[in-house]
C-alpha cells in the first residue's frame, strides 16, 4: 500500500471527487458532443459540420478508388484521414481555457508529422522521451529550447545527446539519475517529478514515476549537494482519470516542493510547474476547470512561476479517423458472424491492449451505399434495429488480434465492405508492430476543415 502523501493529510482539505461526465457514445461521438454543446459558440458548431461533410468525403473518394477485385495486394489497406482543422479547434480551445498553461506536445502519443509541423506553428512546445523523438521535432526547426526531455530515467547516452543538442529541460525522480546528469549535463534544467494519485487513471503511471512526497527531501538534499540546476516540479495524474480532482491535489503536492525546496533548503526560487498530461476531449471542461481552482489558490498568476502541460492525446485523438476493409468472414450461425478486417491490435488498434481504449467500429461502406454517421447501423449492445451479431478480429494469426467480440449491426457485413473508427488518433499508429508480416507504412488523407 502506498502511503499517503504529507499534504494530503495535512495541510489543506482535498477537493471532492470530481467525476469525469460520461457521455453516450453510441450516438454522435464525443467529438461532436463536444464541440456541438449548447453553449458552444456558433462557429465552431459550423465548423463541426464543415469537418464531417469533409471527413465523409475523404473517405467515400479512397474508398471508390479501390477495385478489391482488381487492385495490387495491399491498395485496400487500412488507412487513416486527419483533420488539422481539429487540431487547430484543439488549440483554440486550449488557449482558451488555459490561458496560464504553456503545452508541450506529448509527442509519443502521435508523431506524425503534419501534426507536429501543424502544432509547432501554432506555438507549441514538445514533451520528448527519447533520442529518435528529440531529433523529430528538432528537423521541424524547433529550437531546443521549446524541448522538455520528460522521461525521468534517461540512458545515460541519451543524456549526452540531449546536452549536444542544447535540450535543457529534463525531468528526474530519482538520486541515481541526479548523478547522470550531474556527470553529462549538469547545466541541465531540471525539474521533479513527483508521484499522483492516480488510483482512478486507466493507465497509470505513478507506479512506475515520481517521487512520493515522503522522500522529497533526500531529492532536495542532493541537488543542493550536486549543486545542480532545479527549476521546477512536474507531474502526471494517468491518463483517463475518472476522479479529476487529482489534478488539484497534485498541483497542491507540488506546492509543497516548491515550498519546501526554498525553507528548509534554501535553494533558490523554483520557477516552473509541469502539470503533465492526462486531458481528454470529453472532460476538458471538467479537468481544466479544477486544474485551474488548484492554479489559482497554489500558483495565482501574480506568484511569478510558468505553467506548462504535456498533453499528448488531447491533441490527437479526435484528430484521426482510421478505415478498415472487410478481408473475409465466417458464418457461425444464422445472424451471427466473424468477420476479419485488415487492421487490428498488431497494428493502427494496439491502443486496445496498451492503452486501454475500447474503439467503436461503425458502417462505412456496404453494398453501394455510404453509411457515414448512419448511427442507427450498428450498436454495441442488442438494439432490434441491429439484427446481425458479429465478433471483429485484426488480420494476424493470433488469438489475441480481436477488436471486438461482440457488436451488432443493421446490415448483414460482407466481404469488401468498409468499417470506420472515429477518434482513433492516440496511441495508434505511433505503437503499431510488423508482428506476422504486416506493414505498418499506413496511408493518411489530410483534409482541414474550417476554424477559427
Ligand atoms: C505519456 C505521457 C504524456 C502524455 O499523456 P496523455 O495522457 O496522452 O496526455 C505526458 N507526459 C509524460 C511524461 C508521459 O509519459
Amino acid at each position: 500500500m502506498a502511503t499517503v502523501p504529507l499534504s494530503r493529510v495535512d495541510q489543506h482539505k482535498p477537493a471532492n471527487f470530481v467525476q469525469c461526465p460520461k457521455v453516450s457514445t453510441e450516438l454522435l461521438d464525443f467529438r461532436e458532443t463536444y464541440w456541438k454543446k449548447k453553449d458552444a459558440d456558433e462557429t465552431i458548431q459550423n465548423s463541426m459540420d464543415d469537418a464531417q461533410e469533409q471527413i465523409f468525403l475523404g473517405l467515400k473518394q479512397r474508398v471508390q478508388a479501390i477495385n478489391q477485385e482488381t487492385c495490387e495486394a495491399g491498395d485496400e489497406n487500412s488507412f487513416f484521414l486527419c483533420d488539422i482543422g481539429e487540431v487547430h479547434r484543439l488549440w483554440a480551445q486550449w488557449k482558451q481555457r488555459l490561458p496560464r498553461v504553456q503545452p508541450f506536445y506529448a509527442v509519443k502519443s502521435n508523431p506524425n508529422n503534419r501534426i507536429l509541423t501543424t502544432l509547432a506553428e501554432l506555438g507549441a512546445n514538445f514533451d520528448c522521451a527519447s533520442k529518435s523523438e528529440i531529433e523529430t521535432v528538432l528537423r521541424q526547426g524547433v529550437d531546443p529550447s521549446r524541448i522538455i526531455y520528460a522521461n525521468p530515467c534517461k540512458a545515460s547516452s541519451f543524456i549526452r545527446f540531449a546536452q549536444k543538442c542544447g535540450v535543457k529541460k529534463s525531468t528526474f525522480d530519482n538520486v541515481e539519475e541526479l548523478a547522470k546528469i550531474k556527470k553529462f549535463h549538469p547545466e541541465s534544467e531540471l525539474l521533479l517529478r513527483i508521484a499522483t494519485d492516480d488510483s482512478s487513471a486507466q493507465c497509470r503511471l505513478s507506479t512506475k514515476y515520481g517521487c512520493e512526497l515522503e522522500r522529497v527531501d533526500v531529492l532536495l538534499a542532493k541537488v543542493k549537494e550536486l549543486g545542480l540546476n532545479l527549476v521546477g516540479v512536474s507531474f502526471h495524474v494517468g491518463s483517463g482519470a475518472s476522479d479529476l480532482s487529482t489534478f488539484y491535489n497534485a498541483v497542491k503536492d507540488a506546492r509543497y516542493v516548491f515550498d519546501r525546496a526554498t525553507t528548509k533548503f534554501g535553494l533558490p526560487e523554483l520557477r516552473l510547474l509541469d502539470v503533465g498530461g492526462g486531458f481528454q476531449l470529453d472532460c476538458f471542461a471538467e479537468s481544466t476547470e479544477i486544474l485551474n481552482m488548484g492554479l489559482d489558490e497554489f500558483f495565482p498568476p501574480t506568484c511569478g512561476v510558468d505553467i506548462i502541460a504535456e498533453p499528448g492525446r488531447y491533441f490527437c485523438a479526435s484528430s484521426f479517423t482510421l478505415a478498415c476493409h472487410v478481408i473475409a468472414k465466417r458464418a457461425v450461425e444464422n445472424k451471427e458472424s466473424m468477420l476479419y478486417i485488415n487492421d487490428g491490435v498488431y497494428g493502427n488498434m494496439n491502443c486496445i491492449l496498451f492503452d486501454h481504449q475500447d474503439p467503436n467500429p461503425r458502417v462505412l461502406y456496404h453494398e453501394n451505399q455510404f453509411h457515414y454517421r448512419d448511427f442507427g447501423s450498428s450498436s454495441r449492445v442488442a438494439v432490434p434495429e441491429c439484427p446481425y451479431k458479429v465478433s471483429i478480429w485484426g488480420p494476424t494469426c493470433d488469438g489475441l488480434d480481436c477488436i471486438t467480440k461482440e457488436h451488432y449491426m443493421k446490415f448483414d457485413l460482407e466481404i469488401g465492405d468498409w468499417l470506420y473508427f472515429p477518434n482513433l488518433g492516440a496511441y495508434t499508429s505511433s505503437a503499431a508492430t510488423q508482428f506476422n508480416g504486416f506493414e505498418q507504412i499506413v496511408d493518411v488523407i489530410y483534409i482541414e476543415s474550417s476554424h477559427a
